[in-house]
């Protein structure tokens, strides 16, 4: 488990860049399908503004996209190249897991993104 200090402490654990304590989402369950990618306005602890500006979580699609890509090579690699599975089946294999894993990918790619904009601001209160 990561130092709560660290930046992977905090997206994993779906906590607030600034302070690494308050909940990003409004829930912690990322299959409560009809409230996984709600964010709360503002950190509950220290009240930095995850809405930022409208249109900030458009950036989210490049980090979803960069895991997406690293997620289907790294099945190829182990079902095609070490399992010698045929293109079909890795296809449906892929579509299936992509379709399954949305929800995590949509709440790690936006909380990834939020963390290249804002620094942990240690245990102080802000
Ligand atoms: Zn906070």
């Amino acid at each position: 488990m990561p130092d709560k200090k660290s930046s992977l402490y905090s997206v994993f654990n779906n906590k607030c860049p600034r302070c690494h304590e308050g909940d990003f989402f409004v829930t912690s369950n990322s299959y409560n399908l009809k409230k996984f990618g709600t964010l709360n306005d503002n950190c509950p602890v220290c009240k930095e503004d995850f809405r930022r500006e409208p249109g900030y979580y458009y950036g989210a699609t490049y980090v979803s996209y960069a895991m997406t890509v690293s997620f289907g090579i790294a099945l190829f690699l182990v079902l095609c190249v070490g399992f010698k599975v045929d293109a079909i089946p890795y296809i449906i294999i892929l579509s299936t897991s992509l379709v399954l894993l949305l929800p995590l990918t949509y709440r790690l790619s936006r909380i990834i993104w939020i963390h290249l904009f804002v620094r942990y601001k240690g245990e102080k209160k802000i």
